[in-house]
């Protein structure tokens, strides 16, 4: 199974709409841990992205994704902007050449998203921040590449649900909650409740398509 660009288009402005939604409780998340403000930024970020998709007809798959994460860099600033930017941005280019949206283009892309986040902004696994979320995500992905699309983002984004779980019992070492030592325990890092957010979307598009 595999998704055209215009699917990937129609996927993506699926997880623009989660994300947006899901702003209350992004907000909460980061207000548990920083300063609150990443429901809002991560909204802003995608009725970006939403702009730039809804009139696209998108000939690649890496168009797709990198317009979406220009999109998120050039609307959103501070340190999501730029690391869900790069996610994206990293990400497509990974997939340049590829006619199609498969199993082992989200091994590619989540791999490429997690090198360039970590380039980026120099955190590594463990320092509760949404690397927590992408890097078993990317793991579980690169064991999925010989199986159907929807069956790998269905082992994927249960990684990243995981790695998000995973990430309660970790104690920040990046951004605002880097302050907050052990009172960050037993709350999820906001960044990877929303790579869980954007995993779900895509299984669920996949899902619908199969
Ligand atoms: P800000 O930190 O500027 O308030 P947001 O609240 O929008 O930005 O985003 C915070 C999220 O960004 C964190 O929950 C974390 O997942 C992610 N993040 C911050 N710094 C880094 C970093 N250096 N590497 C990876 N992710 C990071
Ligand atoms: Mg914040």
């Amino acid at each position: 199974m595999e998704l055209t660009p215009s699917q990937v288009r129609l996927m993506m402005l699926q997880v623009a709409d989660a994300i947006i939604a899901a702003e209350p409780m992004l907000s909460q998340a980061d207000r548990d841990l920083g300063d609150g403000d990443h429901g809002l930024g991560m909204k802003r970020g995608m009725e970006a992205v939403k702009a730039k998709l809804e009139p696209m007809e998108p000939t690649s798959v890496e168009e797709v994704f990198v317009t979406t994460g220009t999109a998120m860099m050039t609307s959103m600033g501070g340190a999501s902007g730029a690391i869900f930017g790069t996610v994206y941005r990293a990400g497509g280019k990974a997939l340049a050449g590829r006619p199609a949206f498969d199993s082992e283009g989200l091994a590619f892309l989540l791999e490429a998203a997690l090198e360039g986040v970590m380039k980026r902004g120099g955190a590594k696994p463990g320092d509760k921040t949404m690397i927590d979320a992408v890097a078993p995500a990317a793991a579980k992905a690169r064991e999925s590449a010989a199986l159907p699309l929807n069956e790998a983002l269905q082992a994927v984004a249960a990684a990243a649900e995981a790695g998000k779980e995973a990430s309660k019992n970790m104690i920040a070492q990046f951004g605002r909650a880097k302050t907050l030592g052990e009172a960050c325990l037993g709350f999820p890092d906001a960044g990877a409740c929303s790579v869980v957010i954007m995993l779900n979307t895509m299984r669920d598009y996949a899902a619908s398509c199969s």
